[in-house]
């Protein structure tokens, strides 16, 4: 814990408890100390103070430049001797260029996990680094290694469920790209190793491949980035086997299925198939290139640098075997995949020139009835009519062009996302059969961070209220758990308040003048429109502090990692993800029985019919619960349960843009760092008494200080003895019942003093 204690640190007066020049100027000069210098491009260079007049200094850089500088803008650099310590608790200086610079020191040499008190950050190498695999797991599991890694927070949450009996949560966050999920994997792959010999974990292993096809996308951040996101319930036995485990996804972007960006892919599954697909199954399916499907086409993306499609395809295949899924039902989900490719190419016909349309009766509308194995009539009149009532009678209403679009891409989104979460229930299903998933447990959590793009809508409104929870129950946690330690150490301590995030919570969920409750209000308006909704933002919450009205239809929220602006288009649409009765009647009259499954689902998920806000003559259409609410439902179950585990938490970092290894960008990197509130963990964790030291170590160490021989008396004594000899002041430290307890940088002084002793 504080071996770096050993090395002579730069603390020059009793008071060093800050970053401030001031502290350390006259020091510095002296000894020719480092300080980090803020270049033009932000980024920091480390240079030597030369001398100091006044508010100058002049310093010199690496590669001789020296230059006159004031001296406030240099910020103070930890010896040399902490370069790279594997906990920033340990940095003398914790300012943000010291903490940058470490984990970059760190990086360089591929030592891509750094702790920051208690939490695991991880810079994504983008490259293969050679920490994992066997040898490495048995090393961890025996302790023969201690630097931070993935595996050192799976085995400690292995040990704390054994020993204490609470489950364990592993909590895993970061940007799009920054390698949540192949950090997450890494944890299963441990688990799956201590815990193995059941031959379960083999199947909870081949869930990724299953779920990464399905729900994971190349986007223009990550070539791999997961759609969903998910929380992985790992059982144990009480021998420590693992018995069983259950999945809970989340809020899938079904958006994709039918539009995605220029560059990016739709979901690997449609690539790996039209790639994979042996002969027979393509002639069954009727399958063509990808380029031949609209919804493939139009974002002129078809392949993956390094990814071969059909060699996946078998993996998945593979895969969906060992979750026991019948090659029967692996035939029919091949179907359905191949239903909604063909209904992208599905068109219409003008049949009157008040813009109503039927479907083309060609091989696409053909194929798409064959493959859900219903009537092709049906088929064609769920895509262009709609069943009304209107009093007491029922009637057709034809639809036009952009309706009859609607409708298809609609339909063509239930039934991915319906596969989806029936493959899910598959897995599950497949994970407890015959087990008892009571026993103890481990979640990993793989969940979407924050986002803030130039264009915000609907997903990262959901996404960013997700996020704002977890960093509550982040902060909730880790200033709490910090502070226990002090009261069972039985010092003083008030207790330190930290920045807590609730107005932006309440900000959300607020009844009935939050967020989600006016958003919810608003879709159930049949004349709601996104217009009216910001409207209603900007007259109900223009006085909260967390909101702010922008022009036209936006508003912007404060978050706890910063500001983003949403624009509220489509926000009523994709919350009330209307599908309408038509087309679920149609799924139900399938011969198949997955079209069927999903069309009882989608039922299932309705509450009464009420009127439609399409249908103002009165309600063929069934009222699901809407997305924000389901979402949020699902969200405070997710936080129950975590908040009954003892949580582990590690921060994903993405070092650039570019998916490149060996890049490290210190502005974006210092960015994610503020987001997720890492440098705040330490900063408070510092702003108690983060250096500790067992009594007897610190009477082993010191003792010899004093000017009279402690041998014959206990540590604590010794202890206390040496802090008075050396007046460290009363607030600079705790005498604890077990421990001693320091401020920032004390311990140098007496570190100083050792040296110059010895
Ligand atoms: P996220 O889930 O946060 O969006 P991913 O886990 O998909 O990000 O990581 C993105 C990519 O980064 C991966 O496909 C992989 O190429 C690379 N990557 C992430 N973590 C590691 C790691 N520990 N070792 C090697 N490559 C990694
Ligand atoms: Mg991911």
């Amino acid at each position: 814990d504080l071996d770096s204690a050993a090395a002579p640190l730069p603390s020059i007066s009793k008071s060093n408890i800050g970053n401030r020049w001031s502290d350390i100027t006259s020091y510095a000069t002296k000894k020719k100390v480092q300080s980090w210098f803020q270049l033009q491009n932000g980024n920091w260079e480390l240079g030597r103070i030369m001398s100091t007049s006044g508010t100058e200094s002049v310093i010199s850089l690496p590669g001789g430049k020296v230059l006159k500088v004031n001296s406030d803008s240099l910020i103070p650099a930890n010896p040399d001797i902490l370069d790279g310590v594997d906990d920033l608790m340990q940095l003398s200086y914790l300012n943000e260029p010291s903490v940058l610079f470490n984990l970059q020191y760190r990086y360089n040499q591929d030592m891509i996990y750094t702790k920051a008190g208690p939490v695991l950050v991880a810079i994504n190498p983008f490259k293969k680094v050679p920490l994992y695999g066997n040898d490495y797991i048995e090393a961890y599991k025996n302790k023969s290694i201690e630097s931070p890694h993935v595996y050192a927070i799976a085995d400690t949450a292995i040990r704390e469920m054994t020993r204490d009996e609470v489950n364990q949560s592993i909590i895993i966050s970061g940007e799009s790209g920054a390698g949540k999920t192949e950090t997450a994997k890494i944890a299963m792959q441990y688990l799956a190793v201590l815990g193995g010999g059941s031959g379960i974990e083999y199947e909870i292993l081949k869930t990724n491949p299953i779920l990464e096809a399905f729900g994971n996308a190349k986007t223009l951040r990550n070539d791999n980035s997961s759609r969903f996101g998910k929380l992985i319930e790992i059982h144990f036995s009480e021998t420590g086997k693992i018995s069983g485990a259950k999945i809970q996804t989340f809020l899938l972007e079904k958006s994709r299925v039918v539009q995605c960006a220029e560059g990016e892919r739709s979901y690997h599954i449609f690539y790996q198939l039209c790639a994979g697909a042996p002969r027979a199954l393509r002639e069954k399916l009727n399958l063509k290139d990808v380029d031949e499907y609209k919804y493939l086409k139009q974002s002129n993306c078809y392949s993956i640098t390094g990814v071969d499609d059909a060699v996946q395809f078998h993996i998945v295949k593979e895969a969906l075997d060992v979750v026991h899924v019948s090659k029967e039902d692996q035939e029919s989900v091949f179907a359905m995949l191949a239903a909604v490719l063909w209904l992208g190419n599905v068109s219409f016909t003008m049949i009157d020139n008040e813009n109503h349309v039927e479907a083309v009766e060609d091989e696409s509308l053909i194929n798409v009835a064959k493959l859900i194995e219903c009537d092709i009539a049906d088929l064609s009149l769920a895509l262009s009519t709609r069943k009304m009532r209107v009093g007491n009678d029922n009637i057709v209403q034809k639809l036009t062009l952009s309706q009859a679009i609607e409708t298809r891409d609609a339909l063509a989104k239930s039934i991915y996302a319906c596969l989806f979460e029936w493959l899910v229930e598959q897995i599950n299903k497949s994970l407890a059969v015959g087990k008892r998933l009571t026993g103890r447990s481990i979640s990993i959590l793989d969940i979407y961070g924050f986002e803030s793009f130039d264009r915000n809508s609907f997903e990262q409104f959901c996404i960013n209220y997700a996020n704002e929870r977890l960093q509550q129950h982040f902060n909730r946690h880790l200033f709490k758990l910090e502070q226990e330690e002090y009261i069972q150490d039985g010092i003083d301590w008030t207790k330190v308040d930290f920045d807590d995030n609730q107005d932006c919570l309440h900000l959300f969920e607020k009844k009935p003048l939050g967020l989600l409750s006016l958003l919810n209000e608003e879709s159930t308006f049949p004349n709601g429109t996104d217009y009216t909704f910001a409207n209603k933002l900007k007259q109900h919450l223009n006085s909260n502090p967390c909101f702010r009205g922008e022009r036209e239809k936006a508003f912007t929220v404060s978050h706890f990692a910063g500001e983003v602006t949403y624009d509220t288009t489509g926000f009523l649409e994709k919350n009330r993800d209307l599908l309408h009765l038509d087309s679920i009647q149609l799924l139900s009259s399938s011969s198949c029985h997955l079209p069927q499954a999903f069309a009882s689902n989608m039922l299932n998920q309705s509450e009464k019919p009420v009127v439609g806000p399409l249908h103002k003559a009165g309600g063929a259409d069934s009222q699901k619960l809407s997305v924000a609410t389901k979402f949020k439902g699902q969200l405070f179950q997710l936080m129950q349960r975590l908040e009954s585990t003892t949580p582990h938490f590690i921060r994903c970092i993405k070092p650039n843009n570019f998916q490149s290894p060996g890049l490290y960008e210190q502005g974006l990197v210092l960015q994610q760092l503020r987001c997720c509130g890492v440098l705040e963990v330490v900063r408070i964790s510092r702003s108690g008494f983060p250096t500790r030291m067992s009594h007897q170590k610190f009477a082993r160490r010191y003792g010899f200080l004093l000017a009279e021989n402690a041998a014959s008396q206990d540590p604590l004594s010794v202890s206390v003895a040496i802090l008075h000899q050396f007046n460290i002041l009363p607030e600079m430290y705790q005498v604890g019942y077990t421990k001693l307890f320091f401020r920032t940088g004390q311990i140098g002084v007496l570190e100083d003093t050792r040296n110059n002793t010895l």
